[in-house]
């Protein structure tokens, strides 16, 4: 009975290869598997309509995955307000069960972390590997090493994430009573005056309860600690408590601790003693990773070499304003009734964020491209896209290169495909003559030239 979500899950991937992401997403991912029974799984859907769709449309592409995971192919499902009358039955029929273990095992929402902030669901790339190892660390084995663990970096950068993860961990794998506390700096400050405000003992004491009972204390937003003294008391207290009696604390912040101006000088000294680690915004291989990561996760379909363009132009974006681009364009995508993202709808959506694109140009082909440069420099086209490594071929294929990504906007890999070469030498490629233009007049001559005859030559 425990591993039902996790077959659940198994089954939604299986369901995601003949159900589309629309769908998936709007009547399916909303379910929540309830119970085993022994010739049909039961579903709770969120609402009537659900349950019709579900019922109606989808049952019979759902039920090799079934069978073949639960070993069931009939479904009943459930409407929210049906679910306890079902569980009280179910146990009265099944005594052996009782209590049920459905209603008593800690469901989803007794776990305070968000089940997608994992650190399965964590990209690491080389900008966050330390900090990631580290949190790692303290979850296997908290209050060993790195106690406290201070993780600092800018916003939407995964420092919640990190934190969830430790916690979900925790819960997972939960020893006996362990008691993990997470809470935003403001929620902290919150409950304090709060329980200031009810003036008896009794607030305090709910107060000193629930912190310095934690065998771990997760703060998340430090630098949004005031400068009261009171609330810095209080917390200096509340880490000198946990600290001395061994327990793990980690906070994360979006700057260093000697850069939060309201943080008071002992409690800084107190965050140095352990292990500080920033997170940086992610490089190019990073973003890929998470764009796909995230393209895999939210199931969504994007046409080939989309990512690549992606992580190209979201240079300047953090990681949660790369989730938003991404469902925008999955999003316009569907409203045009695609169920594949393709590159007009990225553009659209980038040209909305004010990083447009450069428009496609119909006329303007990547053949026409590698005539022009090939004509420029009196050489061979087998030449240009072959695999001659001498100056007069290399720096007309890198010129070309070039131009086929700003001009036409051809994705990384596909332009590594034409010239059989991985993405990364397409990449100094490309840098490399972008870096030359800025500091080569004869560079910007050539370029510029071989631009404007591209340009007439398409009218
Ligand atoms: P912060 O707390 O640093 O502002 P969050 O932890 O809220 O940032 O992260 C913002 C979003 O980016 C979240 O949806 C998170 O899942 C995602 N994210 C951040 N880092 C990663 C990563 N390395 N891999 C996958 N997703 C990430
Ligand atoms: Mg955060």
């Amino acid at each position: 009975m425990q591993n039902i979500e996790r077959l659940w899950e198994q089954c939604l991937s299986d369901f995601s290869k003949n159900i589309t992401s629309v769908g998936m997403d709007l009547w399916i991912t909303p379910l929540q598997p309830l119970n085993l029974e022994k010739d049909r799984l039961v579903l709770v859907a969120p609402s009537e309509m659900a349950r019709t769709q579900v019922l109606d449309v989808y049952l019979m592409r759902m039920q090799s995955a079934l069978k073949q995971h639960f070993g069931v192919e009939d479904i009943h499902v459930l409407l929210p307000s049906e679910k306890e009358d079902y569980i009280a039955k179910y146990a009265e029929q099944h005594p052996e069960i009782a209590p049920i273990d459905l209603a008593c095992k800690p469901s989803a929402q007794d776990n305070p972390f968000n089940p997608r902030y994992t650190f399965d669901n964590f990209v690491i790339g080389t900008t966050n590997q330390v900090i990631y190892a580290a949190a790692r660390a303290v979850a296997e084995a908290p209050a060993v090493r790195f106690n406290p663990l201070f993780i600092y970096g800018g916003v939407g950068l995964g420092k919640t994430h990190l934190l969830h993860a430790i916690g979900n961990y925790l819960w997972e794998h939960k020893l006996k009573n362990m008691n993990i506390v997470y809470v935003t700096c403001e929620q902290f400050t919150n409950s304090y005056v709060e329980a200031l405000r009810e003036r008896h003992e009794k607030g305090m004491d709910g107060f000193h309860k629930k912190y310095r009972q934690a065998d771990i204390l997760l703060i998340d937003d430090i630098q949004f600690i005031s400068n009261k003294k009171g609330v810095q008391e209080e917390f200096f207290n509340t880490f000198n408590d946990l600290y001395q009696a061994g327990k793990q604390i980690i906070i994360s912040s979006d700057r260093p601790p000697k850069e939060i101006a309201t943080l008071e000088e002992r409690l800084r000294s107190r965050f140095a003693s352990g292990f500080i680690q920033d997170i940086q915004p992610p490089d190019f291989e990073t973003r890929l990773l998470i764009i796909q990561k995230k393209i895999e996760l939210e199931r969504y379909e994007f046409e080939p070499g989309l990512d690549y363009m992606l992580a190209e132009y979201l240079s300047n974006y953090n990681i949660r304003e790369i989730e938003a681009i991404l469902r925008k364009i999955y999003f316009l995508a569907n409203l045009n009734g695609k169920t594949v993202a393709t590159r007009e709808y990225m553009e659209e959506v980038l040209e909305k964020e004010g990083e447009p694109v450069v428009v496609s140009n119909s006329k303007m082909t990547q053949d026409k491209i590698i005539s022009t440069v090939c004509q420029y420099f009196m050489i061979d086209r087998k030449d240009l896209i072959g695999r001659k490594r001498n100056k007069e071929i290399v720096e007309p294929r890198q010129i070309c290169i070039y131009l086929m990504w700003t001009q036409l906007a051809i994705p990384l890999v596909t332009i590594g495909q034409i010239f059989g070469r991985d993405h990364t030498t397409i990449i100094h490629a490309r840098d490399k003559i972008m870096e030359m233009i800025k500091t080569n007049k004869q560079m910007k001559k050539v370029v510029n030239e071989l631009i404007s005859e591209l340009k007439d030559e398409s009218n």
